[in-house]
């Protein structure tokens, strides 16, 4: 299956399906004939559990460069180390990155070709769930010890080549990381498609139901990306769940929860925002939070934290706008809207959603 990912700035194509890699890469020799060298940046624990298959399945001659494991490889060191890899190797600007790996290491590969001599062409060839989201749409990035994702740049792949086969070493967290990020596509998009998804055991999908869900969230982030690109308008909706999520996790010090974990409990808590300002009903969100429990999503974490220390980090979000909190809400299933929160109904929906997941 393919899907065009048209951005104002690059299109490109997203090739999904079970066992694919090989013909799939083929299907761009012209790409790679244009190309001096092509160079794999992929992390520890992707390599160690698929660097066989990525070998017997990878047409080309190229070097790699092993980077520290998730979330450690988004560091300014390690974005140092592989530039220094690159200058080393004489990369010039007809060489072509790989990105093999999660969310993370598709953020820091696709920041790295974005920045190397000013931009070099990558493809991203993603390995989790989560990384149907992040491997689509152009966002790369690297973190500040002052905040996650806070140096970067928009800059599209060639292509994204995501074989589902290589799913299938992920962990139970994992899976359900990235599949908080399918739900969310569903919820902002389509009611049909999330009570579908609100039957299933999530975490216990075949490879082909699970290729077609994700490929239902690819459409709807390469329709939203198509529109906005850069996130001036409705691309935010993308972010749905991530404002009280992002607090979590940032509080949690990033690693201590998935990312999509830490979404799901954000989920929640927007949808009960979402009765305050839309017509999602309690009933609602009493069922999907029975869903979420029900597939092993970890809402203990809140009561880790106060309220008092979530704040510093929701006054970070990068949606804010003049000190006002911005959170992306649901008019209805399927209708997100972005709506400013003051702080202190902040904390009286932080004390009802505590209540509700005791
Ligand atoms: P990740 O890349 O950190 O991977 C999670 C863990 O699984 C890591 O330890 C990794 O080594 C391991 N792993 C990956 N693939 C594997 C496989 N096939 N088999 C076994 N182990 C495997 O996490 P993620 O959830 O994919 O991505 C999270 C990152 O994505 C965060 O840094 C987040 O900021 C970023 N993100 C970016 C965007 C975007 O638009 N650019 C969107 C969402 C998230
Ligand atoms: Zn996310």
């Amino acid at each position: 299956m393919r899907i065009p990912v048209n951005t104002s700035s690059h299109a490109y194509e997203v090739v999904i399906g079970n066992g694919i890699l090989r013909e799939a890469l083929q299907t761009y020799k012209g790409l790679v004939d244009k190309c001096d060298q092509i160079i794999v940046l992929t992390d520890e624990h992707v390599w160690e559990a698929q660097s066989t298959y990525f070998q017997n399945n990878f047409p080309y001659p190229f070097d790699y460069f092993v980077m520290p494991p998730g979330e450690t490889c988004k560091s300014f060191e390690n974005y140092f180390n592989v530039q220094t890899y690159l200058l080393e190797k004489n990369c010039t600007r007809k060489s072509l990155i790989i990105a093999f790996g999660g969310g993370a290491v598709g953020d820091v590969a696709g920041f790295v070709a974005a920045t190397y001599m000013r931009g070099i062409p990558f493809i991203q060839i993603p390995t989790t769930i989560l990384a149907h989201d992040s491997a689509v749409g152009g966002k790369t990035a690297i973190n500040h010890p002052q905040g996650k994702n806070m140096i970067g740049a928009f800059y599209q792949p060639e292509a994204v080549i995501y074989d589902t086969h290589i799913l299938t070493t992920l962990s139970k967290k994992e899976v359900r990381s990235g599949m908080a990020e399918v739900i969310k596509h569903a919820l902002i998009s389509n009611e049909n498609w999330l009570h579908h998804l609100m039957q299933l055991p999530i975490t216990e999908l075949d490879s082909h139901s699970l290729a077609d869900h994700l490929k239902q969230g690819i459409e709807v982030k390469a329709g939203i990306v198509a529109e906005d690109e850069t996130e001036q308008s409705v691309r935010k909706y993308l972010n749905f769940g991530h404002t009280y999520g992002h607090a979590i996790e940032a509080a949690a010090g990033y690693g201590g929860i998935a990312h999509g974990e830490a979404v799901m409990i954000g989920t929640v808590y927007a949808l009960l925002l979402s009765k305050r300002y839309g017509n999602v009903s309690h009933e609602f969100t009493k069922d999907f939070l029975k869903f979420a429990y029900e597939n092993g999503y970890p809402f203990d974490q809140v009561s880790h934290f106060t309220f008092e220390e979530l704040t510093p980090f929701l006054l970070k979000d990068k949606k804010n706008e003049y000190g006002v909190l911005k959170f992306v809400l649901l008019k209805e299933i399927g209708a997100p809207f972005v709506q400013a929160i003051e702080l202190s109904e902040c904390k009286e929906v932080d004390q009802e959603f505590r209540k509700l997941i005791q």
